[in-house]
C-alpha cells in the first residue's frame, strides 16, 4: 500500500512566515503547501504568484499586501499589524514572500517584530530567486572549474555597496538591480571587473513566462533595454553564465515560448495545467465553467430507485461518475446495486469508475459518443435497459441513435455546468490584453460555447486553437472559430502531444 502523507496540523495564533519559491507553484516546499491549506488569512504581495496563493481555502481571507496592483500601499508597519491583530484572534496567519523569507524578503524585520509583539511564529524557508534562476536558467552559480564563492547583492541602493570589494568576487547575484544595471555595470568596471564578464539578466524565473537577456557585463544595460525587460529580475555576472548555452534544460522543453489557456473547470484545470507547465509552457487557467447541481434531482433519484433494473450504466465523464456516486452515497442504494454491466466513454472516465473499486465492461476506442454507439452495435441490446447520468446540457447523439437500436434508455441530468463568477472579466482582460495567449485548448464543446459567449470571435482568434477531438473542433468551427491543432487520442494527454507535435514541427521549419 502506497504511504498517503497528510498535511500537518497548524497552530491558532501563530504566524508563519513562509518563503513561496520562485514562481513555479511546484517549487513550494510541503511545509509551505500544508500550511497554505490550514490557512485563515494569507498575505502575499506581487511576487507570489496567484497558483500558489490559490492553494489557501476557499474560506481563508486572501489578502495582497504588495506594493503594487493595489490602491492602497501598505507600508511595513501596517502589514505587521495585520499579521499581529490577525494571529491575536487565533488565525493560522500564512505572511508569503517570493522566494526566501530572509533573502532581501524583509523576513527578519518581520520576525524581529513578532517577537516583540509576543506572537509565536515559524519560519518556513524557500527556494530563493536566485536558485531558481541558476538552475531554470542553466547557471550552476558555483561550478568548481569557474568560481569559488557566489556573492548575493542588492542594486536597489547603488550608493551603499562597496564596489571595489564586489569588483573582485566571482559570481554575483543582484537582487532588484534591473532598474539601475547601468550604474551598477559602470561601478563594477570602474572598479575594475572585466568588461567582457558574461553576464544575465532574468525576469520572473521558473515561471513560462521566464526570459533571460544574456551578454557581457558592459553592454547588458543596453541589450536589457533593447529587449524591454522589465523588473522583477535577477542580474547574475561571473564566468558561470558561460554555461548557459549548455547546460539550459529548461529553454529546450517543447513548449516553452509558448502561452497556452486552459479553460476547463477549476476542479478539473490543475493535473492539465500542471502537465503543460512541466513541458515549459506559460499557462492561464481561466476556468469558464464550474460544476452545479442540476435543476431538479427526481429524475436522478427515481433511477437510483429503480437502479437493479437497469441492465447498463454508461458514463460519459469524470464528473458524471463523482456527481452520480454521491447522489447514491446519499441514497438508501449504495455500489451493490449498480448494473452488472458498465461502459466509460474514454480512459479518465474508466479509471475514476474503477477507483471504486468497481470494472468497467466497456470502454471504445475513440472517446467520443458515436464510438459508444459504434460498440454496442456489435451487441444484441434489444429490449435492454440503460441509464445514462450525465451533463444536463449534453448531446442527443448517444441517446437517439441507442433508442433507434431499441435500447430504452433513461437519461438523467447529474449536474450542469455553469460561467463561474468574475470569469468573464477575467476572460476578456485576458483576451483584449497586448499579449493574448498564443493557443487556447478546448477540451469540451462545454468549455468552447460558455469562453465563445465571454469573448467575442474576433478577439478569440488571436489565439490558435488546439482541440482534444472531432466533437469538440466541431463546436469551435460553428462558433467561427479555426482549429490547428486536434488531438488524435481524444484525451486532455493526447490534446498535449498533439501541442507538442505541432511545435516540434514548426521548430523544424523555422
Ligand atoms: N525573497 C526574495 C527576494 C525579494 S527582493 C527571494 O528570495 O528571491 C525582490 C527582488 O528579488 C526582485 O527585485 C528581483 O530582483 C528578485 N526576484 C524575486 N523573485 C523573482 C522572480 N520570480 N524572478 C526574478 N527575480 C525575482
Amino acid at each position: 500500500m502506497p504511504e498517503f502523507r497528510q498535511p500537518a496540523e497548524a497552530s491558532p495564533g501563530t504566524v508563519y512566515l513562509v518563503g513561496a519559491g520562485p514562481g513555479d507553484p511546484d517549487l513550494l516546499t510541503l511545509r509551505a503547501h500544508d500550511l497554505l491549506l490550514r490557512s485563515d488569512l494569507v498575505l502575499f504581495d506581487n511576487l507570489t504568484s496567484s497558483d500558489i496563493v490559490a492553494f489557501a481555502p476557499q474560506g481563508a481571507e486572501r489578502r495582497y499586501v504588495g506594493k503594487k496592483r493595489a490602491e492602497h500601499a501598505f507600508t511595513q508597519a501596517e502589514i505587521n499589524a495585520l499579521m499581529i491583530a490577525a494571529a491575536r484572534k487565533g488565525k493560522v496567519v500564512v505572511r508569503l514572500k517570493g522566494g526566501d523569507p530572509y533573502v532581501f524578503g524583509r523576513g527578519g524585520e518581520e520576525a524581529q517584530e513578532l517577537v516583540r509583539a509576543g506572537v509565536p511564529f515559524e519560519v518556513v524557508p524557500g527556494v530563493t530567486s536566485a536558485l531558481g534562476a541558476a538552475a531554470y536558467a542553466g547557471m550552476p552559480l558555483t561550478h568548481r572549474d569557474y568560481t569559488q564563492s557566489v556573492t548575493m547583492l542588492t542594486g536597489h541602493d547603488v550608493d551603499q555597496i562597496d564596489w571595489k570589494s564586489m569588483a573582485g568576487r566571482q559570481t554575483l547575484v543582484v537582487f532588484m538591480g534591473l532598474t539601475s544595471i547601468a550604474e551598477i555595470a559602470r561601478r563594477l568596471q570602474h572598479a575594475g571587473r572585466d568588461p567582457g564578464t558574461p553576464a544575465a539578466a532574468v525576469r520572473w524565473v521558473t515561471r513560462g513566462d521566464q526570459e533571460v537577456v544574456t551578454s557581457t557585463l558592459a553592454e547588458l544595460p543596453s541589450a536589457v533595454r533593447r529587449e524591454g525587460l522589465r523588473p522583477p529580475a535577477l542580474v547574475v555576472i561571473g564566468e558561470i553564465v558561460r554555461l548557459r548555452d549548455e547546460i539550459d534544460w529548461f529553454a529546450k522543453l517543447p513548449l516553452r515560448g509558448q502561452s497556452v489557456a486552459v479553460t476547463r473547470a477549476a476542479a478539473q484545470a490543475a493535473p492539465f495545467c500542471q502537465k503543460l507547465r512541466r513541458l515549459g509552457a506559460e499557462v492561464h487557467p481561466i476556468p469558464v465553467i464550474e460544476f452545479e447541481d442540476p435543476e431538479d434531482w427526481g429524475p436522478v433519484d427515481r433511477a437510483i430507485c429503480s437502479l437493479p433494473s437497469y441492465d447498463w450504466l454508461v458514463f460519459t465523464s469524470v464528473n458524471g461518475v463523482d456527481r452520480f456516486v454521491a447522489r447514491l452515497d446519499a441514497s438508501s442504494r449504495d455500489l451493490r446495486d449498480l448494473p452488472r454491466k458498465i461502459c466509460a466513454i474514454g480512459p479518465a472516465t474508466a479509471d475514476r469508475v474503477r477507483s471504486l473499486h468497481v470494472a468497467v465492461t466497456m470502454v471504445p476506442n475513440d472517446f467520443v459518443a458515436e464510438s459508444v454507439v459504434e460498440a454496442f452495435r456489435s451487441r444484441d441490446l434489444h429490449g435492454a435497459r440503460m441509464l445514462l447520468p450525465r451533463a444536463q446540457e449534453a448531446r442527443d447523439v448517444l441517446p437517439v441513435q441507442l433508442a433507434a437500436m431499441g435500447v430504452q434508455v433513461d437519461v438523467v441530468a447529474v449536474y450542469r455546468t455553469v460561467p463561474p463568477p468574475g470569469s468573464r472579466a477575467l476572460a476578456r482582460a485576458i483576451w483584449e490584453s497586448d499579449n493574448p495567449p498564443d493557443w487556447v485548448t478546448a477540451t469540451s464543446s462545454s468549455t468552447v460555447r460558455h469562453l465563445a459567449s465571454m469573448v467575442p470571435a474576433d478577439r478569440l482568434r488571436r489565439s490558435r486553437v488546439a482541440s482534444i477531438g472531432p466533437v469538440t473542433s466541431g463546436a469551435a468551427r460553428e462558433l467561427g472559430l479555426t482549429v490547428s491543432v486536434e488531438a488524435s487520442t481524444f484525451t486532455t494527454d493526447g490534446l498535449v502531444q498533439a501541442l507538442c507535435a505541432h511545435s516540434a514541427a514548426n521548430n523544424v521549419l523555422r
